[in-house]
């Protein structure tokens, strides 16, 4: 059977990944749309390969570039834009799966349209999980939506959890071991990062990824996120979760059992294996990744994460057990000082104070609705947004 699928955020690192799979199998999976919020000449290219119905971007100008660019080429796509027409192909009934890999908090209405719509959903947004888990998690339970994670922790925790698996309580789970590279200032002190540059954050040393996402890489708030990902994911509280700074990243993540058995997925550093496994679950299909090599890799390091040099780690480990509206905060107060970095506005270790001051200065609140989750990620974008522009660099 032919999988029909839309991919949101097309252009990006897990984007191109994610086409690169896609074409080994032509046999088994089709493009129904591939969105991008503002690269249209690669997004173009794109249509003119996997030859999608539809291609979204996020304003009328850049459809309109797009359009023509496709026209131009004899591409019979059609060229939509704005987050009406991303709801539209995340959720249209010639749909099987979505890859939600928008980055950030925009990716969260599309991709909840699209679970809402019951898709499967392969997600690799894990902002959208981070800021609305509780409504998103109920939503993934009212529509029956398959959930399967690709970021690379999660996508391994998922293979070392038996299958059916619902929550701990039933499967004797008792810990998920997190794996962490450590970033590229693994071994700094927070005195020795304060002159950190923007390139130098995003010169990961064993992933290549967006911008958005090496940064918290680098802060460890990466980590911090996907800790609260992996609460929401597989229903674990979050002191059942630890993080493991393993520098070599072969081990993508660990299950401890009760027994005394602990699972662990290994691989070559490389998004297309977990892109592989959540496109062709329950089956397997090649993925262009090099076979792993244990006697080249020789040994595996471990140790503790330093939550001194590393803040941003245990402010979000603090978020995701207090709960209530703390991780939309925490979330929307890092995309905005992320940002802030890159714009070189404020320094990096200026990332954790710009957070936690935020998270300090909000009240806090339930989020009931959708609204009411998108309400307090604007207001403590605006609180962020103050803060920065009192901070001296
Ligand atoms: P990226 O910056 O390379 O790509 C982001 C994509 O989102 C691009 O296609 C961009 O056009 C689109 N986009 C950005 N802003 C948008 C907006 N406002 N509206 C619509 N589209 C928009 O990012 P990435 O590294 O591919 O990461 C994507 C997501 O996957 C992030 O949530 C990240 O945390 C997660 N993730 C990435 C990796 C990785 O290896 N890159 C690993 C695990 C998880
Ligand atoms: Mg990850």
């Amino acid at each position: 059977m032919m999988q029909m699928i839309t991919l949101l955020g097309a252009t990006g690192s897990i984007g191109v990944s994610t086409l690169d799979v896609i074409a080994r199998h032509p046999d088994k999976y089709a493009i129904f749309a591939l969105t991008a919020h503002s690269q249209v000449d690669k997004l173009a290219q794109q249509c003119l390969q996997f030859n999608p119905q539809y291609a979204v971007v996020s304003d009328a100008a850049a459809a309109s570039r797009l359009q023509s660019l496709l026209r131009e080429s004899g591409c019979s796509t059609e060229a939509l834009w704005g987050v009406d027409a991303l709801c539209q192909v995340a959720s249209d009934s010639a749909v099987d799966t979505v890859m939600a890999a928008i980055v950030g908090a925009a990716g969260l209405v599309p991709t909840l349209t699209a679970v809402k719509a019951g898709k499967k959903i392969l997600l690799a947004n894990k902002e959208a999980l981070v800021m609305a888990g509780g409504l998103f998690m109920q939503a993934v339970a009212a529509s029956g939506s398959v959930l399967l994670p690709i970021d690379s922790e999660h996508n391994a925790i998922f293979q070392c959890l038996p299958a059916g698996y619902t929550d701990s309580n039933d499967s004797g789970v008792s810990k998920l071991l997190l794996s962490a590279s450590g970033g590229p200032f693994r071994g700094q002190t927070l005195e020795q990062m304060r002159s950190v540059t923007p390139d130098q954050a995003c010169a990961h040393p064993n992933w290549s990824m967006g911008r958005k996402i090496s940064v918290d890489s680098a802060t460890l708030m990466n980590k911090g996120l996907e800790l609260i990902e992996a609460c929401w994911l597989f229903a674990m509280p979050a002191q059942s979760v630890e993080v493991v700074v393993h520098p070599q990243s072969i081990i993508h993540s660990l299950v401890q059992y009760n027994d005394g058995s602990v699972l662990a997925q290994l691989g070559n550093p490389d998004m297309r294996t977990p892109i592989a496994h959540a496109l062709a679950w329950p089956e397997r299909i090649e993925s262009g990744v090099a076979d792993l090599d244990l006697f080249e890799i020789a040994r595996l390091d471990f140790e503790k994460p330093d939550l001194d040099a590393f803040p941003c780690l245990a402010i979000a480990s603090r978020a995701a057990q207090t709960g209530a509206d703390a991780a939309t905060i925490l979330n929307a107060a890092n995309e905005v000082a992320v940002q802030a970095f890159l714009d070189e506005r404020i320094g990096f270790t200026q990332i954790a104070e710009v957070v936690e001051q935020t998270l300090n200065e909000r009240a806090l609140s339930e989020p009931e609705s959708l609204e009411a989750v998108q309400e307090a990620d604007n207001q403590a974008r605006l609180h962020s947004s103050a803060i920065i522009k009192k901070l001296d660099k």
